[in-house]
């Protein structure tokens, strides 16, 4: 047990706030990092302390420094860090610099991040342990030949993904073998680029299907639970932009089905802290696992919403080394985990659909958000005055509606959006409320090619 004073969180904008919340009401101190980019941003005053790190390094590299940052870390006698997500938070090397310098890393040891982070290597465990998988080829493959092999062999459409991809990028779909040559290269040299590393794989493209992913959480003795799902199919260019749980799409065996093989995986490399397994689930409904991944996502309100549990705060007291069946975390087995009604989270962005979804960039002059009963909203820049930079992710406001349906649930979703006012930047949310009120959403029956289907959303 190793009882936490200060955690810092390397990471920036509204997942570092929802962290330095979570350690606040813990009684942690936190501590911020941030860029000279950030040097305005409202992050930093919600930690504790907050330091400049990356001085002499772009926007994005500043938030990578791996050595500066731990080295303020033991400078400043922190006992933690969070990476929340993206950026570090699936670095093995960084994981595991932590662990030798004595700071705890909170999420799984390296050695589970380098067999569930990596999309290859986790298919493997996957198949190991009986859970269905994507077929594809279980290395990177090294030339045209070997694609065209494997497409000769599963048959056209295929997808060709970035190993070390993610954030839907990466990712090209193939539906003719005359095309494969051209994908494939490109393909890596855009891996190279946004990714260096130009590790390549194949496998089936299915069509058309559900996204469903499962959260689990674990502790560091070898005893884990899953949260249920989610279902993420609505999606922009392979990019979550609408999530919701429970699913309207699975019987309940295929859900128990789904939630047990997450569980398998899990339980393979007795995994700790907090992790999401993704699957694809086709029109028969039969699922695939297509990748994990070891950290908290953006995603997580809405399974915090129906089942009450603090996620962020179960990954800082796992990582101190309290047991899931702890009074603290008061999870002694599966059935103490209950979800309630239904939320779904929608990802306002300052993107404007009009103009193929490009980023708007300047100052926000008037923003008025839209709480009330049964909405939570987290964000970190969504306030007059406040410039939008065109550094980061362009995520301004993560509204969250929970209600005792499906419906109540939505209606409350589109209520807040439209309360929403933000003038001065281009935003989604006439966007995100098309969706909202189209009839296959209504249904929660949309799949992963809803959203370019449906261009009438767009007006
Ligand atoms: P990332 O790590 O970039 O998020 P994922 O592997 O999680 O990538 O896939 C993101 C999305 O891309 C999926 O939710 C799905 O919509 C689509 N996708 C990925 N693999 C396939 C596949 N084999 N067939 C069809 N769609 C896929």
């Amino acid at each position: 047990m190793r009882n936490f004073k200060r955690v810092l969180v390397a990471n920036r904008g509204e997942i570092a706030i929802r962290i330095f919340r979570a350690c606040a009401e813990l009684g942690i101190r936190t501590v911020a990092i941030y860029s000279n980019e950030d040097k305005c941003s409202l992050f930093r005053t919600k930690a504790d302390e907050s330091y400049l790190i990356g001085k002499n390094q772009g926007p994005i590299e500043a938030y990578l420094s791996i050595e500066e940052i731990i080295d303020l870390a033991l400078k400043k006698g922190v006992d933690a860090i969070h990476p929340g997500y993206g950026f570090l938070a699936e670095n093995t090397e960084f994981a595991k610099k932590c662990e030798e310098a004595g700071i705890e890393f909170i999420g799984p040891n390296h050695i589970m991040m380098d067999k569930l982070g990596d999309k290859i290597k986790s298919k493997i465990v996957a198949k190991e342990v009986g859970v269905p998988t994507i077929p594809g080829v279980e290395k990177p493959i090294k030339s045209e030949q070997d694609a065209k092999e494997f497409a000769g062999f599963c048959g056209y459409p295929v997808m060709l993904k970035a190993a070390a991809g993610g954030g839907g990028r990466g990712m090209r779909i193939v539906t003719r073998e005359e095309d494969l040559i051209n994908e494939f290269n490109s393909a890596r040299s855009e891996a190279k680029k946004a990714f260096g590393i130009d590790d390549i794989f194949i496998e089936k493209y299915l069509e058309k299907p559900k996204h469903i992913e499962v959260q689990v959480i674990g502790d560091k003795y070898g005893n884990v639970v899953h949260l249920h799902e989610r279902d993420c199919s609505i999606q922009r260019r392979h990019q979550k932009v609408i999530e919701f749980t429970p699913s309207l799409c699975l019987t309940d065996e295929q859900r128990t089905a789904i939630c047990e093989d997450a569980l398998k995986i899990a339980r393979a490399v007795n995994y700790r802290n907090a992790g999401t397994i993704e699957f694809l689930v086709d029109a028969h409904g039969n699922h695939y696992f297509i990748e994990m991944n070891p950290r908290i996502q953006v995603e997580h309100t809405v399974t915090e919403m129906v089942t009450g549990i603090d996620l962020v705060q179960t990954q800082i007291l796992v990582a101190q080394g309290y047991r899931l069946d702890s009074p603290e975390i008061g999870l002694a087995s599966q059935e103490d985990i209950k979800p309630r009604g239904y939320a779904i989270q929608c990802r306002v962005t300052t993107e404007d659909p009009a103009n193929n979804f490009a980023p708007d960039t300047g100052r926000i002059d008037v923003y008025r958000s839209g709480s009330g009963f049964g909405i939570r909203l987290d964000g970190a820049e969504g306030f007059a005055g406040s410039v939008i930079s065109p550094y980061y992710d362009s995520l301004l406001v993560k509204v969250s509606a929970q209600g005792r349906d499906f419906d109540d649930a939505r209606r409350k979703a589109v209520r807040s959006v439209k309360e929403l006012t933000v003038n001065g930047i281009k935003t989604n949310a006439a966007f995100i409320i098309n969706v909202l009120n189209h009839e296959i959403f209504k249904k929660g029956d949309c799949d992963t090619g809803f959203i370019s289907n449906n261009p009438e959303l767009l007006n």
